[in-house]
Protein backbone atom coordinates (compact mmCIF):
# COMPACT_ATOMS: atom_id res chain seq x y z
CA UNK A 1 0.00 0.00 0.00
CA UNK A 2 1.83 3.30 -0.63
CA UNK A 3 2.44 5.69 2.30
CA UNK A 4 0.94 8.71 1.43
CA UNK A 5 -3.11 7.53 2.36
CA UNK A 6 -4.06 5.77 4.91
CA UNK A 7 -5.86 2.55 4.54
CA UNK A 8 -8.01 0.20 6.15
CA UNK A 9 -10.07 -2.83 5.70
CA UNK A 10 -13.58 -3.60 6.37
CA UNK A 11 -14.74 -0.96 7.16
CA UNK A 12 -18.92 -0.80 7.26
CA UNK A 13 -20.41 1.58 5.00
CA UNK A 14 -22.83 2.37 7.45
CA UNK A 15 -20.16 4.13 9.24
CA UNK A 16 -19.22 6.18 6.17
CA UNK A 17 -23.36 7.45 5.03
CA UNK A 18 -25.37 9.44 6.86
CA UNK A 19 -28.44 6.77 6.26
CA UNK A 20 -25.83 4.57 8.50
CA UNK A 21 -26.99 1.47 6.39
CA UNK A 22 -24.47 -0.82 3.96
CA UNK A 23 -22.14 -3.53 4.91
CA UNK A 24 -18.21 -3.77 4.85
CA UNK A 25 -15.72 -2.20 2.01
CA UNK A 26 -13.04 -4.07 1.31
CA UNK A 27 -10.33 -1.11 1.14
CA UNK A 28 -11.37 2.52 2.49
CA UNK A 29 -8.15 4.95 1.42
CA UNK A 30 -7.99 8.45 3.13
CA UNK A 31 -5.80 10.62 0.78
CA UNK A 32 -3.38 13.17 2.32
CA UNK A 33 -3.20 15.19 -0.62
CA UNK A 34 -4.48 15.87 -4.51
CA UNK A 35 -1.36 13.98 -5.60
CA UNK A 36 -2.46 10.78 -3.04
CA UNK A 37 -5.65 10.45 -4.82
CA UNK A 38 -4.62 10.04 -8.23
CA UNK A 39 -2.29 7.54 -6.34
CA UNK A 40 -5.25 5.78 -4.73
CA UNK A 41 -7.13 5.73 -8.09
CA UNK A 42 -3.63 4.43 -9.76
CA UNK A 43 -3.64 1.99 -6.73
CA UNK A 44 -7.33 0.20 -7.14
CA UNK A 45 -6.55 -0.43 -10.86
CA UNK A 46 -3.34 -1.80 -10.98
CA UNK A 47 -5.15 -4.21 -8.19
CA UNK A 48 -8.16 -4.20 -10.08
CA UNK A 49 -9.93 -3.11 -7.52
CA UNK A 50 -13.78 -1.60 -8.45
CA UNK A 51 -13.64 2.31 -6.80
CA UNK A 52 -16.37 4.38 -5.26
CA UNK A 53 -15.32 7.86 -4.15
CA UNK A 54 -17.24 9.23 -0.69
CA UNK A 55 -17.17 12.57 0.52
CA UNK A 56 -19.34 12.52 3.67
CA UNK A 57 -21.65 10.00 2.46
CA UNK A 58 -24.82 11.98 2.74
CA UNK A 59 -26.67 11.49 -0.29
CA UNK A 60 -25.52 7.81 -0.27
CA UNK A 61 -27.53 4.27 -0.27
CA UNK A 62 -25.18 1.82 0.32
CA UNK A 63 -25.73 -2.10 -0.31
CA UNK A 64 -26.47 -4.44 2.64
CA UNK A 65 -23.68 -6.47 0.35
CA UNK A 66 -21.21 -4.15 1.32
CA UNK A 67 -18.56 -3.30 -1.56
CA UNK A 68 -15.72 -5.30 -2.29
CA UNK A 69 -13.41 -2.78 -3.79
CA UNK A 70 -11.68 0.50 -2.75
CA UNK A 71 -13.59 3.53 -1.79
CA UNK A 72 -12.22 6.67 -1.85
CA UNK A 73 -13.22 8.58 1.58
CA UNK A 74 -12.64 12.41 0.38
CA UNK A 75 -13.78 14.49 3.52
CA UNK A 76 -10.94 16.15 4.70
CA UNK A 77 -9.70 19.50 3.54
CA UNK A 78 -6.25 19.51 2.48
CA UNK A 79 -5.65 23.42 2.40
CA UNK A 80 -7.75 26.53 3.93
CA UNK A 81 -10.01 28.40 1.60
CA UNK A 82 -7.53 30.86 -0.32
CA UNK A 83 -9.68 34.31 -0.68
CA UNK A 84 -8.31 36.29 -3.95
CA UNK A 85 -10.97 39.92 -3.98
CA UNK A 86 -14.19 38.11 -4.31
CA UNK A 87 -13.12 34.78 -5.46
CA UNK A 88 -12.83 31.93 -3.00
CA UNK A 89 -10.93 28.60 -3.96
CA UNK A 90 -11.75 25.69 -1.24
CA UNK A 91 -10.34 22.22 -1.29
CA UNK A 92 -13.44 20.05 -2.47
CA UNK A 93 -12.58 17.76 0.62
CA UNK A 94 -14.08 21.01 2.76
CA UNK A 95 -17.40 20.99 4.45
CA UNK A 96 -19.72 22.69 2.67
CA UNK A 97 -21.32 24.49 5.17
CA UNK A 98 -18.10 25.31 7.19
CA UNK A 99 -17.00 27.16 3.78
CA UNK A 100 -20.56 29.09 3.59
CA UNK A 101 -19.67 30.41 6.92
CA UNK A 102 -16.61 31.09 6.47
CA UNK A 103 -17.10 32.96 3.22
CA UNK A 104 -19.83 35.34 5.04
CA UNK A 105 -16.99 36.21 7.93
CA UNK A 106 -14.93 37.08 4.88
CA UNK A 107 -17.32 39.59 4.04
CA UNK A 108 -19.03 38.02 1.67
CA UNK A 109 -22.04 36.78 0.56
CA UNK A 110 -23.66 33.92 -2.37
CA UNK A 111 -23.29 30.99 -0.89
CA UNK A 112 -25.48 31.43 2.31
CA UNK A 113 -28.68 29.20 1.10
CA UNK A 114 -26.20 26.34 0.84
CA UNK A 115 -24.91 26.60 4.36
CA UNK A 116 -26.58 23.21 6.50
CA UNK A 117 -25.67 21.19 3.48
CA UNK A 118 -23.97 18.35 5.02
CA UNK A 119 -21.95 17.38 2.59
CA UNK A 120 -18.48 18.22 1.30
CA UNK A 121 -17.63 21.14 -1.04
CA UNK A 122 -16.28 18.17 -3.92
CA UNK A 123 -19.99 16.33 -3.31
CA UNK A 124 -22.22 19.55 -3.28
CA UNK A 125 -20.28 20.07 -6.65
CA UNK A 126 -20.49 17.07 -8.26
CA UNK A 127 -24.41 16.78 -7.51
CA UNK A 128 -25.06 21.01 -7.97
CA UNK A 129 -26.34 21.17 -4.85
CA UNK A 130 -28.99 23.43 -3.61
CA UNK A 131 -31.31 25.02 -1.37
CA UNK A 132 -33.24 27.86 -0.63
CA UNK A 133 -33.14 29.58 -4.26
CA UNK A 134 -29.53 29.46 -4.31
CA UNK A 135 -27.41 26.09 -6.03
CA UNK A 136 -23.69 25.54 -6.75
CA UNK A 137 -24.20 26.28 -10.51
CA UNK A 138 -24.81 29.88 -9.70
CA UNK A 139 -21.37 30.53 -8.16
CA UNK A 140 -19.22 28.15 -9.71
CA UNK A 141 -16.67 29.49 -11.82
CA UNK A 142 -13.92 27.20 -12.08
CA UNK A 143 -13.20 23.43 -11.03
CA UNK A 144 -9.94 21.32 -10.70
CA UNK A 145 -10.88 18.09 -11.70
CA UNK A 146 -8.67 14.74 -12.15
CA UNK A 147 -9.82 12.50 -15.13
CA UNK A 148 -8.55 10.03 -17.32
CA UNK A 149 -5.29 10.36 -15.04
CA UNK A 150 -5.30 14.21 -16.27
CA UNK A 151 -4.82 16.71 -13.52
CA UNK A 152 -6.26 20.08 -14.79
CA UNK A 153 -8.35 23.21 -14.01
CA UNK A 154 -12.04 23.63 -16.58
CA UNK A 155 -14.03 26.38 -16.43
CA UNK A 156 -17.63 25.59 -15.69
CA UNK A 157 -18.98 27.22 -18.99
CA UNK A 158 -17.42 23.92 -20.57
CA UNK A 159 -19.64 21.73 -18.23
CA UNK A 160 -23.13 20.44 -18.04
CA UNK A 161 -24.47 21.37 -14.82
CA UNK A 162 -28.11 20.88 -14.14
CA UNK A 163 -30.54 19.72 -11.81
CA UNK A 164 -28.14 18.15 -9.11
CA UNK A 165 -26.12 16.63 -11.66
CA UNK A 166 -22.72 17.82 -12.99
CA UNK A 167 -19.85 16.59 -15.63
CA UNK A 168 -17.67 16.13 -12.75
CA UNK A 169 -19.49 13.97 -10.52
CA UNK A 170 -17.65 10.49 -10.18
CA UNK A 171 -16.90 8.05 -11.90
CA UNK A 172 -16.28 10.88 -14.72
CA UNK A 173 -14.06 12.76 -13.09
CA UNK A 174 -13.25 13.45 -9.23
CA UNK A 175 -13.14 17.20 -8.20
CA UNK A 176 -10.09 18.35 -6.26
CA UNK A 177 -10.93 21.89 -5.89
CA UNK A 178 -13.15 24.68 -6.53
CA UNK A 179 -13.32 28.26 -7.63
CA UNK A 180 -16.38 30.08 -6.45
CA UNK A 181 -17.02 33.74 -7.86
CA UNK A 182 -18.97 35.66 -4.51
CA UNK A 183 -20.14 39.30 -4.32
CA UNK A 184 -19.40 41.77 -1.11
CA UNK A 185 -21.57 41.02 1.41
CA UNK A 186 -24.31 44.18 1.35
CA UNK A 187 -25.28 43.40 5.11
CA UNK A 188 -28.16 40.48 4.83
CA UNK A 189 -25.40 37.69 4.29
CA UNK A 190 -25.47 36.41 8.15
CA UNK A 191 -29.25 36.68 9.05
CA UNK A 192 -29.97 34.68 5.62
CA UNK A 193 -27.64 31.74 6.55
CA UNK A 194 -29.46 31.83 10.30
CA UNK A 195 -32.86 32.01 8.21
CA UNK A 196 -32.03 29.35 6.02
CA UNK A 197 -30.60 26.95 9.05
CA UNK A 198 -33.81 27.82 11.06
CA UNK A 199 -35.74 26.39 8.14
CA UNK A 200 -33.85 23.02 8.04
CA UNK A 201 -34.21 22.73 11.76
CA UNK A 202 -37.91 22.99 11.69
CA UNK A 203 -38.66 21.47 8.53
CA UNK A 204 -36.39 18.51 8.30
CA UNK A 205 -36.43 15.46 10.56
CA UNK A 206 -32.57 16.06 11.08
CA UNK A 207 -32.79 13.88 14.49
CA UNK A 208 -32.57 11.08 12.29
CA UNK A 209 -30.53 9.04 9.65
CA UNK A 210 -31.34 9.96 6.03
CA UNK A 211 -29.52 11.02 2.92
CA UNK A 212 -31.92 14.42 2.90
CA UNK A 213 -34.25 14.51 -0.15
CA UNK A 214 -34.75 10.71 -1.09
CA UNK A 215 -36.12 12.11 -4.71
CA UNK A 216 -35.64 14.81 -6.99
CA UNK A 217 -38.23 17.28 -7.39
CA UNK A 218 -40.54 16.73 -10.33
CA UNK A 219 -40.97 19.39 -12.97
CA UNK A 220 -43.68 21.35 -11.77
CA UNK A 221 -44.39 19.43 -8.46
CA UNK A 222 -42.48 19.12 -4.88
CA UNK A 223 -41.81 15.30 -4.28
CA UNK A 224 -42.44 15.72 -0.56
CA UNK A 225 -46.34 17.52 -1.00
CA UNK A 226 -46.87 14.39 -3.94
CA UNK A 227 -45.77 11.68 -1.31
CA UNK A 228 -47.96 13.63 1.53
CA UNK A 229 -51.06 14.02 -0.55
CA UNK A 230 -50.93 9.66 -1.24
CA UNK A 231 -51.01 9.74 2.24
CA UNK A 232 -47.45 8.24 2.97
CA UNK A 233 -46.09 10.48 5.77
CA UNK A 234 -45.28 7.98 8.69
CA UNK A 235 -45.09 4.48 5.95
CA UNK A 236 -42.84 2.40 7.09
CA UNK A 237 -41.19 -1.17 5.86
CA UNK A 238 -38.62 -2.63 8.61
CA UNK A 239 -36.48 0.16 9.87
CA UNK A 240 -37.00 2.82 6.77
CA UNK A 241 -39.99 4.97 7.35
CA UNK A 242 -41.56 8.05 5.26
CA UNK A 243 -40.63 10.90 7.64
CA UNK A 244 -43.69 12.37 9.28
CA UNK A 245 -41.64 15.52 9.82
CA UNK A 246 -41.35 15.97 5.83
CA UNK A 247 -42.41 13.61 3.52
CA UNK A 248 -39.82 14.19 1.16
CA UNK A 249 -37.51 12.38 3.37
CA UNK A 250 -36.73 8.75 3.93
CA UNK A 251 -35.27 8.11 7.72
CA UNK A 252 -33.81 5.65 9.48
CA UNK A 253 -35.92 4.64 12.70
CA UNK A 254 -33.57 1.97 13.86
CA UNK A 255 -32.14 -0.50 12.00
CA UNK A 256 -32.85 0.05 8.62
CA UNK A 257 -31.42 -2.19 5.91
CA UNK A 258 -30.64 -0.86 2.39
CA UNK A 259 -33.55 -3.83 1.56
CA UNK A 260 -35.56 -2.00 3.63
CA UNK A 261 -34.85 1.40 1.83
CA UNK A 262 -35.32 0.39 -1.59
CA UNK A 263 -38.36 -1.31 -0.84
CA UNK A 264 -40.04 1.43 0.67
CA UNK A 265 -38.41 4.01 -2.11
CA UNK A 266 -40.36 1.49 -4.92
CA UNK A 267 -43.49 1.16 -3.08
CA UNK A 268 -43.66 5.18 -2.52
CA UNK A 269 -43.00 5.40 -6.45
CA UNK A 270 -45.54 3.22 -7.48
CA UNK A 271 -47.91 4.67 -4.82
CA UNK A 272 -47.20 8.34 -6.50
CA UNK A 273 -47.16 7.03 -9.99
CA UNK A 274 -50.66 5.32 -9.58
CA UNK A 275 -52.10 8.44 -7.64
CA UNK A 276 -51.06 11.28 -9.26
CA UNK A 277 -48.92 9.77 -12.50
CA UNK A 278 -46.08 11.47 -11.56
CA UNK A 279 -42.77 9.08 -11.47
CA UNK A 280 -40.52 10.16 -8.97
CA UNK A 281 -37.12 9.29 -9.80
CA UNK A 282 -34.66 9.16 -6.78
CA UNK A 283 -32.04 12.20 -6.16
CA UNK A 284 -29.39 9.70 -3.85
CA UNK A 285 -26.66 7.43 -5.35
CA UNK A 286 -25.90 3.87 -4.52
CA UNK A 287 -22.95 2.07 -3.63
C1 LIG B 1 -30.15 16.16 6.37
C2 LIG B 1 -29.74 16.35 4.94
C3 LIG B 1 -30.07 17.52 4.28
C4 LIG B 1 -29.70 17.70 2.94
N1 LIG B 1 -30.03 18.88 2.32
C5 LIG B 1 -29.68 19.06 1.03
C6 LIG B 1 -30.02 20.28 0.36
O1 LIG B 1 -30.61 21.18 0.92
N2 LIG B 1 -29.67 20.39 -0.95
C7 LIG B 1 -28.99 19.42 -1.62
O2 LIG B 1 -28.68 19.61 -2.81
N3 LIG B 1 -28.63 18.27 -1.00
C8 LIG B 1 -28.96 18.06 0.29
N4 LIG B 1 -28.61 16.89 0.93
C9 LIG B 1 -27.92 15.83 0.17
C10 LIG B 1 -26.38 15.89 0.28
O3 LIG B 1 -25.98 16.49 1.50
C11 LIG B 1 -25.77 16.65 -0.89
O4 LIG B 1 -26.02 16.02 -2.11
C12 LIG B 1 -24.25 16.82 -0.70
O5 LIG B 1 -23.79 17.78 -1.62
C13 LIG B 1 -23.46 15.52 -0.89
O6 LIG B 1 -22.13 15.74 -0.47
P1 LIG B 1 -21.26 14.54 0.13
O7 LIG B 1 -19.88 15.05 0.37
O8 LIG B 1 -21.93 13.95 1.31
O9 LIG B 1 -21.27 13.55 -1.10
P2 LIG B 1 -21.48 11.96 -1.04
O10 LIG B 1 -22.84 11.67 -0.52
O11 LIG B 1 -20.34 11.34 -0.37
O12 LIG B 1 -21.45 11.63 -2.61
C14 LIG B 1 -22.53 11.99 -3.45
C15 LIG B 1 -22.12 11.75 -4.91
O13 LIG B 1 -21.11 12.69 -5.27
C16 LIG B 1 -19.91 12.02 -5.66
N5 LIG B 1 -18.80 12.80 -5.13
C17 LIG B 1 -18.53 13.11 -3.83
N6 LIG B 1 -17.41 13.86 -3.76
C18 LIG B 1 -16.98 14.03 -5.03
C19 LIG B 1 -15.86 14.68 -5.62
N7 LIG B 1 -14.93 15.32 -4.88
N8 LIG B 1 -15.71 14.60 -6.98
C20 LIG B 1 -16.60 13.96 -7.77
N9 LIG B 1 -17.68 13.31 -7.27
C21 LIG B 1 -17.86 13.34 -5.92
C22 LIG B 1 -19.99 10.64 -5.02
O14 LIG B 1 -19.20 9.70 -5.72
C23 LIG B 1 -21.48 10.36 -5.12
O15 LIG B 1 -21.84 9.91 -6.40
C24 LIG B 1 -28.97 16.68 2.26
C25 LIG B 1 -28.62 15.52 2.95
C26 LIG B 1 -28.99 15.34 4.27
C27 LIG B 1 -28.58 14.10 5.00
Amino acid sequence: MPESFRAKQNIPLSEMTSFRVGGPARFVLYPQSYEAIAEAVSFAKEHGLPLALLGKGTNILASDQGFDGCVIRFDTPFHEPIYHGTEVIACCGTSMTALAKDTVRHGLMGMECLCGIPGTVGGACAMNAGAYGGEIKQILKRIRILKDGEDRWIDVRDCDLGYRRSAFAFPDAIALEAAFSLRPDDGTAYETMQRCMEKRREKQPLELPSAGSTFKRPEGHFAGALIDRCGLKGYTIGGAQVSPKHAGFIVNIGDATERDISALIAYVQQTVLRETGVMLEPEIKRI
